[in-house]
């Protein structure tokens, strides 16, 4: 029997585009290959006419698809992540469904695994994306931050062998970036450089909103916010007592008081008070931010849920038959 090889594609109301990605942009690629192929559809929650698209799909009838569905809209890495873990091939690869990451460059991923690569990560050749600044900002700061190994312009497009899967499935954190977590994995990455295009169809339904959100980490959630409130009155008050503070000292010990202010020594010491307060309520307020953290992740809830009746059933899977006959 050949390798099975998986594609995990996550959708969340892409109707408009979705039919023409599988069935001009996935379907020859992987009839072409000479492996099995079974692709999974993690339908994110879409309100629209997505999953009749699907299943209505040219791809759905000559290729294993199978849908799973989730019971409502989980996010993008809730969704690749759900697919990670129904996948069952050797090797498993992460396509966008908008059209936006190149299925031509499949084969030269599964050339590259052969080779030994664990991980073959597509990086973006040309960047054309309206986050571009964006993504260039966001890889700077984690490169700040200490996440030095950050290739730029690298994409979710990726393959990954079934050990790293495996691997990545044992991840219980909540607030994840997949694409980060397999970084965070190591084994021996390979980088292709694709060129990236415009979406196909619909709008992307990731907003620069939501971008932010997840690179900035986890929503403001209601229980933080008023303690960030206070973080900035902390940030408001150590500012004006240490210009207040600076002008003081200027003016009474390096001017000799031309104003002829005759500060008191208890002034002085009010602008240092004052200062250190503020101080105390920043700490707290970033304090406050690992708190917020800690508790979303003790909840310990699920990360997705799946919505089996919407969903296919897993099936033992054996691909695409050379001419691509019905599964
Ligand atoms: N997606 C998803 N859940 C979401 C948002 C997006 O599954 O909440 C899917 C979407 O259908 C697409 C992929 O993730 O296949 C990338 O989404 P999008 O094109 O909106 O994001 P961007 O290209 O800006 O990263
Ligand atoms: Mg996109």
């Amino acid at each position: 029997m050949k390798e099975l090889i998986s594609v995990v594609v996550p959708v969340y109301n892409e109707a408009a585009g979705v039919r023409r990605f599988l069935d001009e942009g996935l379907l020859p690629v992987l009839m072409g290959l000479d492996v099995d192929a079974e692709v999974i559809v993690v339908d994110d929650g879409s309100r629209d006419k997505t999953l009749v698209e699907v299943r209505g799909s040219r791809a759905y009838d000559k290729l294993p698809v199978r849908v799973v569905a989730l019971s409502r809209n989980f996010g993008k890495e809730a969704a690749l992540s759900a697919g990670l873990k129904e996948s069952q091939g050797v090797a498993v690869i992460m396509i966008d469904a908008d059209g936006q990451h190149p299925a031509e460059a499949i084969p030269q991923m599964i050339e590259k695994w052969r080779e030994g690569c664990m991980v073959v990560t597509a990086v973006r050749g040309q960047n054309t994306t309206k986050h571009r600044l964006g993504s260039r900002l966001y890889y700077r700061m984690m490169r700040m931050m200490g996440n030095r190994d950050i290739v730029v312009g690298a994409m979710d497009f990726r393959l990954m062998d079934r050990a790293v899967v495996d691997d990545f499935n044992e991840f219980a954190e909540h607030n994840r970036l997949v694409r980060g977590l397999v970084d965070w994995l190591g084994y021996d990455q390979a980088y292709i450089k694709v060129q990236t295009r415009g979406r196909m169809d619909g709008k992307a339904t990731y907003s620069a909103k939501k971008l932010m959100a997840l690179a900035g980490d986890s929503l403001v959630s209601m229980s933080r916010t008023p303690l960030m409130v206070f973080g900035y009155i902390g940030i408001f008050i150590m500012v004006v007592s240490a210009i207040f503070g600076l002008f003081m000292l200027m003016e009474q010990y390096m001017m000799g008081d031309p104003l002829k202010l005759d500060w008191s020594g208890a002034v002085g010491m009010s602008a240092f008070v004052s200062f250190l307060v503020g101080l105390v309520l920043v700490s707290q307020a970033i304090t406050a931010m690992y708190i917020s953290q800690i508790h979303a992740e003790a909840k310990g809830r699920p990360l997705y849920v799946i919505d089996r009746r919407k969903s296919d059933k897993p099936a033992k899977v054996n691909g695409i038959k050379g001419s691509g006959a019905k599964k």
